[in-house]
């Protein structure tokens, strides 16, 4: 493979494979549709985790853990989501291997031990969640419950991409039981709005929040909220979802509670979650054809000090200067790494920090020492400038808010330079072949006609804009009434 990448305008799709793999992110496994994700991806993963996390607490909310496996009559109870999973499912149905007598050196499945019950490997855990739930609602003092899971999850996909889509992959799960169905929706609400708040302020990626239609709603749920990111192919990817589950869950798992007036009532419930599939949003917002550009909040190193030098001498010197801004740069903060290998050239170092997307690089030559200064230079913007030493951990701190203000405000302008107002069916199809984002267009509110648009464009209905307003006018395909615009996009 080559250093350079593929750029995206020939090939986006190449380009985002490749750049998974060169910046170290994450590579394909043994496993169909299963990845590794490489040390240097997982940091960048366990900082949104860390984010995350703090987020869900503040809102009230605690951590626990729930079985891998699901038994398929628990499986099974709530209708609509079983069926909505089953096509996807990985099953358990034996626990134990033999030596094969017809093959030595290999083994089979003992056929004697074969689960009385199969077991489903999680594609979701909202059915051994309730079960448990039913163990610990009696009466309204119990409520409300509010759990986050962090897990991993199996949904047998069939065309699978390095963290966009996985049969496996790492989430959180967010399983919420409420009194009121006001309170639960105002639950579901609150959580895709703390989605949209991570993405934007600690991933410098705007997002829609807005409402599913039917047929794109989690299966199981009464609502499905979401927040939707635009990326630089003009497709959409659905960033996270938050479902007001109603009462359909406390009715299959049989999880009531005696209301404040002694009568008995069913449990309201909502789920939220977000995947390592916000990695490939990250990468498809930011960044260009040299490599990752990473929002300073999610860099593992924010800071990469390379020494330039030919002697032993030269390197100590340099080493004094980098170890002097280093600390200087913890106490503000700011996580830095000095790459002293002397198994790499700089422009090696370079070149694998610009893949790498660290998002300020520090060079320090000899010259550098004799004039007190340093070469300073910008991932995102791919800018260079001599500044001197002094004063340099403050104008560093100062980049990093600037850094991430302006990687925001980039992918805010694409964004909203690429959501285009249709009145026609032929202007809808004109966007959608140019591949220029997000299409507003009035919509008749049946499945029919989201199904034919879907049929003839590939597009789908990404959301209804929870901020859209009510404006009369005829629906893109049908000409029928229709009191809202909705937004439609080619998705990931
Ligand atoms: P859901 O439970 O279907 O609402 O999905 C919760 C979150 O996981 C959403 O943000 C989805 O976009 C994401 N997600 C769903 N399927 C996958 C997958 N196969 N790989 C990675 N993320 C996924």
């Amino acid at each position: 493979m080559s250093k350079n990448l593929t750029s995206r305008a020939e090939d986006y799709s190449k380009w985002y494979n490749e750049l998974v793999v060169k910046a170290d992110l994450a590579e394909n496994s043994a496993v169909r549709g299963c990845m590794v994700i490489k040390p240097y991806g997982y940091a960048i993963w366990e900082k949104m985790q860390a984010e995350l996390d703090r987020m869900f607490k503040e809102t009230g909310h605690q951590n626990a853990y729930f079985p891998l496996f699901v038994p398929k009559s628990l499986f099974e109870a709530e209708e609509k989501n079983a069926e909505g999973f089953a096509k996807e499912c990985a099953i358990v149905t034996h626990y134990r291997l033999q030596s094969d007598p017809d093959k030595p050196g290999k083994l089979r499945v003992d056929p004697e031990a074969k689960l009385e019950e199969e077991l489903i490997v999680r594609p979701t855990s909202e059915a051994i969640i309730w079960n448990t739930y039913k163990g610990w609602v009696q009466s309204y003092r119990d409520l409300p419950i509010l759990i986050n899971q962090w897990a991993n999850v199996v949904r047998w996909e069939m065309r699978t991409r390095l963290f966009l889509r996985t049969a496996e992959f790492l989430w959180q799960e967010g399983h919420t039981a409420h009194e009121t169905k006001d309170e639960a929706i105002a639950e579901a609400l609150q959580m895709n709005n703390v989605y949209a708040t991570f993405a934007e302020n600690f991933m410098a990626i705007p997002v829609i929040q807005g409402v599913k239609t039917e047929s794109e709603r989690f299966a199981g749920a009464v609502e499905t909220y979401c927040i939707e990111a635009l990326m630089q192919d003009g497709k959409a990817l659905q960033a996270g979802t938050s479902h007001f589950l109603g009462q359909n869950f406390a009715k299959a798992f049989d999880v009531k509670f005696a209301n404040k007036e002694g009568k008995q009532d069913y449990v309201w419930a909502t789920s939220w979650g977000v995947s390592t599939r916000l990695m490939g949003a990250l990468i498809m917002t930011h960044s260009d054809d040299k490599g990752l550009v990473l929002p300073p909040n999610l860099a593992p190193i924010q800071v990469v000090i390379v020494p330039i030098y030919k002697s032993d001498e030269q390197l100590d010197a340099i080493t004094k200067v980098a170890n002097d801004i280093m600390s200087q740069l913890k106490q503000h903060g700011v996580s830095t790494k000095f790459d002293n290998r002397t198994t790499q050239r700089p422009g090696a170092k370079f070149a694998q920090y610009e893949m790498q997307g660290v998002p300020l690089r520090i060079a320090i030559g000899p010259k550098d020492l004799e004039n007190k200064t340093v070469e300073l230079a910008r991932r995102d913007t791919l800018t260079k400038e001599i500044v001197a030493l002094n004063g340099l951990p403050e104008l560093v701190k100062g980049l990093m808010t600037e850094i991430q203000d302006a990687l925001f405000n980039k992918a805010l302008t694409f964004r909203n330079s690429h959501i285009t107002q249709v009145h026609t069916f032929d202007e809808f199809k004109h966007i959608l072949e140019n591949k220029t984002g997000f299409v507003s267009a009035h919509w008749d509110g049946t499945a029919e006609t989201e199904q034919k648009i879907k049929e003839l464009t590939k597009a789908t209905i990404r959301c209804i804009p929870l901020d859209e307003q009510n404006e009369a006018g005829e629906c893109v395909f049908s000409g029928k009434p229709s009191q809202k615009r909705v937004l439609f996009a080619k998705a990931y």
